[in-house]
Formats: C-alpha cells, structure tokens, sequence
C-alpha cells in the first residue's frame, strides 16, 4: 500500500475504484481467485464511510448466526426483505442478496484474518412475523491496531477522531474499523492487490462500448477483467445533494468530509448508465454540532422530537431511517431549512441517545444549539417555537408516559422501540419531561450515505438504459442504486448489501477471466 507518486501500473486484472466495505470486498474476492487488482481511493485514506460505521452487516442465515444459535435462515430474510421492500427493486436483485449472504460470509470467513461475530440489534419492521428481535446481523472481531502495522497510519480514523481531533485510541479496532483493517490485511495476504490512496478516478476507458480500463490523472490503465465501481455516493456533493434530496448545500451528512461527491455516478452515466433511487438516502436524524458536522443520533432513551410547530411528528423511538422520513415529510410541509428540536429533562447528563461525540452543553449553548429553560413556554420561546404548543405537547407526552400508552405515535409497542428504552413508568419508551430543566438541542435531518447510483443486475454488473449489462463495468456499495429500495429493512443492509454485490461481482469477472 502506498501513498506515493509512483507510477499506476498499465494493466490488471481488476480495477477497483474506492476502499469501503464494498471495494475491500471485492477487491479481496477476486484477489483471493488469482486475479491482479488495482484498488484506487481519492483520499489519502483507506475506508471511507465504511470505516466510520458500526460494520453491522445483515446477512440471514450465515454460519456465524448458526454458531451462535440464533434461530434464523435465508428463507425467512428473504419473506422480511420482500414485506419490507416490495417489488420497488427487482426480485432477482432481492433473492441475490439474500441467497448470497451465508456464502459470502463463509467465503470471507476463510481468510485467517476475517472472524465475524454476531451483533445483536432488532430488526427494523414487523414484517409477515420475520422480524427478529435480536436482528440476524454480524460484525468483525476486534482487531489489534498493532496488527496493521504501518498501515494503521492509512486506515480512516473514526467519526470522534475525523471530524471532531479528539484522541481515540487504537489499541483495539472495532467496528467499521475492524472491518476495513481485516479486509486490508487479507486483500494483502493475496500477494495480488496493490492498494493506491489518493489516486481519484478520473474517468473511464471505453474500447467498442465496453470499460477496458480507468484514467488516473495523465495515467491509463486498462482492466482486463473490469472496473467495480465502489466509491461510495454522492451525499458529499452539494449540487446533486440539492437536485435529487431537495436539501441546501451538502448539508447534513456523516460521511467523510469531501470523499463521496458522486465521482463514480457521474462516470458510469457517462458511459450510458441507468440509474435509479436518486432521491433516495440511508437517512437519519443527526445532532447539529458547533463545528458544522452532523453526527447520526440514534437508540433514544428519553426525550421526544418537535417541529417549527412546536408538536411531535413521529414516534420518536422508530429506526433512524424511518424516522428521517418523517423529517422529510415535515421538511417538505415547511421548507428545506425546518428546525427540529430534541426535547429532553435534566435526569441524564447528556442527550439521553447514542450520539459519538457526545455533546458538549457550554458549546452547543455558545453556539445556539442547546437551550435550556424551567418550563415549556420558556424553552418554546428560546427556540422560537409557539409556546402554548409546546405546554401542550409535554403536558400530552406527560400523560402518555403516566397511562403508558402514546396514543399519537405508539412509541414503545415493538422490539425495536423497547430496545434502547430505559425509563421505568409502565411504558419504558416514554419517560416523562419532569426533572429539572428541559433542554432542547437542535436535530437535523442526516444520512449514512446516498443511496441511488447505477442500475445493476444480479452479478453485479452495471446497466444500460435498454436493460443490457454494459460490458466491463461492474458497481456496488452506494455506487449502485440500492437493492432496498426506499426503505432501510433492517440494521447492516447498507454494507451487508454493498458487500454481497461486490463479491458477486468479483466472482462474475473471475467466471469470465482465469487468471493467466
Ligand atoms: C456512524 C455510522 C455508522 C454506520 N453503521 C453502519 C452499520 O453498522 N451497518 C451498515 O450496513 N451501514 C452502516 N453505516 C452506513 C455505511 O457505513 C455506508 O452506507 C457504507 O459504508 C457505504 O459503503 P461504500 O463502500 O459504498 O462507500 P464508502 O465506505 O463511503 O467508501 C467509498 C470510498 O470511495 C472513495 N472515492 C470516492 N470517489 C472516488 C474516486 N473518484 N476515486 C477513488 N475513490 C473514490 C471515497 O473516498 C471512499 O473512501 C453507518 C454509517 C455511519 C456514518
């Protein structure tokens, strides 16, 4: 791996563009079968958003659930994945998902560096009776940073120590971390992958319609086999971010600051493309924080959410995604720039949810992004927000958090609701705004990544706007318009998804091209 200006080599087998979760994989894959690969990352760093997130990766079925004795198999994550995305994506992208996850996993499992464990956390949909309290989702082993050696240097740090300078340790890597360090070691345990950061695609190299190789700069190189296209999306970019997501400038995201501006979008349009979900994003609410970054907010245990209005809008417990869309209905009522609040009393120290960094109050107050106050109407008007709605709001949340029931938006009635909740009324989702202040901190509406990209068939490949695969151009990852549609079915699809499809690519270009 390296981070100098040497020459790219003239051919491989396999040219990847990007080094997430789906590059690694791929790259790995066809590594691993004897063919030459090319990674390419824009970045001085390996890992893109992949390297920030949990690596929860949901797979049915696979041998690691088995293990462990979760009650699970591929024919129920398929009836889940079908009930939640319905015929939004093709079935055979569907099937091959899902088909695909155990043989993946065992796939990947041989590598000595590779280990999976399992990683509880509740599906994100009753859907026909398959939803799984516990989930069917894995995640890597910790690693030992020192195993990376020279390479941890080159591994994109987390979100706390990115975006934020805080010093993280990386004694042990865990999550996205891990999974970016382990797929590292293996891909270079290969002996047939070479791993080059900032090296951006430029474009495509095209020979009679089909991609014969990629352009770096003023260098060539061709790509026997193909190019995978797994450079993430385009949640970094602010002009598509406004044309496709309606949303002012490239706010908000958690994704790397500048790596997924949608360069691979753009190059597979530009070779004729298909392309679907554009719209779409793995959404999420996420605490506006001084420095101009958001950070994904999830597993609330107290609190509830209002609007410019001043009411609830949602059951404030739902999956983040499901609960990005309803900020995007809210959005789309008052305007790109809606202000949402996070309401929440002085029983904890903090937000009373998963925030990573957790906000600093005297900060966020400098900054105007917390406000507390001794009542509803004070609080309402720091925020700006009609106070006898707010009085309203808290005194019916407060009833509900009595009675036990949220006759509103049923918070607490399933698994998912009652994973994070920790209150001790007799609903445990709804803990009541009644101790000391009231704090409101300002939410807004944030993403795991973009979610439209090229079309794809089941191998991976990409297509063209007649429904032919384009030859030689394969994309997966947030790359490729996504096999969920627009819904997120369950924790781990993203990477889960964007792992298999690259695997399935890599394994459909070695199928056409044995090594020499
Ligand atoms: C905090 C957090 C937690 C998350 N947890 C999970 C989870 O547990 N499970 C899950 O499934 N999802 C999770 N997600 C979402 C998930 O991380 C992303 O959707 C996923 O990592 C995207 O993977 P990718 O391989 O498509 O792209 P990325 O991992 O973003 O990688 C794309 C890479 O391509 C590079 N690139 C861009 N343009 C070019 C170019 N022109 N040339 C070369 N390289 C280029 C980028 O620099 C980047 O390094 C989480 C996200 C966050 C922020």
């Amino acid at each position: 791996m390296s981070d100098t200006p040497t020459p790219l080599p003239d051919e491989v087998d396999v040219v990847v563009v990007g080094s997430g979760g789906a590059a690694l994989t791929g790259a790995y894959t066809a590594a691993a079968h004897g063919l030459r690969v090319l990674v390419i990352e824009k970045t001085p760093y390996v890992g893109g958003t992949s390297a920030y997130s949990g690596s929860g990766l949901w797979l049915p079925g696979n041998d690691v659930l088995r293990r462990a004795g979760v009650d699970d198999s591929v024919e129920d994550g398929l009836v889940y994945l079908r009930a939640t995305v319905g015929d939004r994506t093709p079935a055979e992208l569907q099937e091959a998902y899902v088909r695909t996850g155990p043989e993946l996993v065992a796939f990947l499992e041989k590598a000595p560096e590779i280990e999976f464990q399992v990683l509880p956390f509740p599906d994100y949909f009753e859907a026909e009776g398959r939803a799984k309290p516990m989930g069917r989702g894995i995640c890597p082993v910790p690693l030992a940073g020192a195993d990376l050696g020279v390479r941890l240097d080159l591994l994109r740090p987390t979100v706390a120590a990115d975006q934020f300078g805080l010093d993280v340790p990386r004694d042990e890597l865990v999550g996205g971390q891990a999974l970016i360090g382990r797929l590292l070691l293996a891909l270079e345990a290969t002996g047939n992958a070479e791993v080059r950061t900032s090296s951006p695609l430029g474009s495509l190299v095209t020979t009679d319609g089909r991609v014969t190789g990629v352009r770096v700069g003023d260098q060539e190189v061709r790509a026997r086999a193909g190019v995978l296209l797994a450079a993430g999306g385009y949640e970094c970019d602010p002009a598509r971010r406004r044309e496709h997501h309606g949303l002012p400038g490239a706010a908000w995201t958690s994704a790397a600051p500048g790596s997924n501006t949608g360069d691979a979008l753009a190059a597979a349009v530009s070779v004729g493309a298909a392309v679907d979900l554009l719209d779409e994003a793995w959404w999420c609410p996420a605490t506006l924080f001084p420095n101009g970054h958001a950070v994904f907010t999830l597993g609330l245990s107290g609190g509830i959410f209002v609007g410019p209005d001043g009411k609830r809008f949602a059951n404030e417990s739902l999956p983040y995604d499901r609960m990005g869309h309803r900020m995007r209905t809210v959005m789309a009522e008052h305007g790109p720039d809606t202000p949402f609040w996070w309401i929440f009393d002085s029983r904890t120290e903090s937000v009373p949810g998963i925030c990573s960094p957790a906000p600093d109050a005297a900060e966020f107050r400098a900054a105007g992004l917390w406000h507390s106050a001794a009542t509803p109407e004070e609080l309402a008007t720091a925020l700006g927000v009609p106070a006898d709605a707010l009085r309203a709001t808290v005194d019916r949340f407060n009833g509900f958090a009595r009675g036990g029931t949220d006759e509103d938006f049923h918070r607490g009635e399933d698994d998912y609701d009652r994973f994070f909740a920790a209150g001790d009324g007799p609903n445990p989702a709804l803990v009541p705004l009644e101790q000391g202040e009231l704090h409101a901190v300002r939410i807004v509406l944030g993403d795991l990544g973009s979610k439209g990209g090229a079309r794809i068939d089941a191998s991976g490949q990409v297509l063209a706007q007649d429904g032919s695969p384009i030859g030689g151009l394969y994309a997966a990852g947030n790359s490729a318009a996504s096999v969920a549609g627009h819904v997120y079915p369950a924790p781990g699809t993203p990477l889960g998804s964007g792992m298999v499809f690259a695997y399935r690519a890599a394994t459909a270009m070695t199928s056409v091209h044995q090594p020499a």
